[in-house]
């Protein structure tokens, strides 16, 4: 028997690579940074990142095809991902007047949804502050 504790699975390694990272990767970029570790097909990211999605520990970035590591526990309630266009820089933050509004849609139309994205694209503090140099 393998002992338990020790094996580390591509979910696993998928999951340290993206934490390693500040940005938001894709899967061709997580692929390409774990070519080293053994992991030398795209099905196998994908597969990796199916399944973190599915626990909660990852979220993908629809507008940019991209996969961040999940702040933290949000009770299932629907992260809004700011996103900087200038730097990249990805920030999750969850909002309970949000969630209290699709709840309140919800209740009100009728509509059950299952999965609900809010990306907001902009700029982050430190770009809008940053005077530019042209
Ligand atoms: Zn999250
Ligand atoms: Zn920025």
């Amino acid at each position: 028997m393998e002992k338990r504790s020790k094996r580390v699975t591509h979910a696993d390694r998928v999951f340290d690579y993206l934490q390693s990272q500040d940005r938001p990767m894709s899967a061709y970029d997580i692929l390409e940074g774990l070519r080293d570790d053994g992991v030398t097909a795209s099905t196998t990211v994908y597969r990796a990142l199916e399944k973190l999605t599915e626990v909660g520990k990852v979220h993908r970035i629809e507008s940019l095809n991209a996969w961040t590591v999940c702040c933290g526990g949000h009770d299932g309630k629907t992260p809004v991902f700011a996103i900087c266009d200038d730097c990249g820089i990805v920030t999750e933050h969850v909002d309970d007047d949000f969630a209290d509004s699709i709840a309140g849609l919800s209740q009100r139309t009728g509509f059950a949804p299952n999965h609900s994205v809010l990306e907001l694209h902009g700029r982050c503090s430190d770009c809008s502050t940053s005077v530019p140099s042209h």
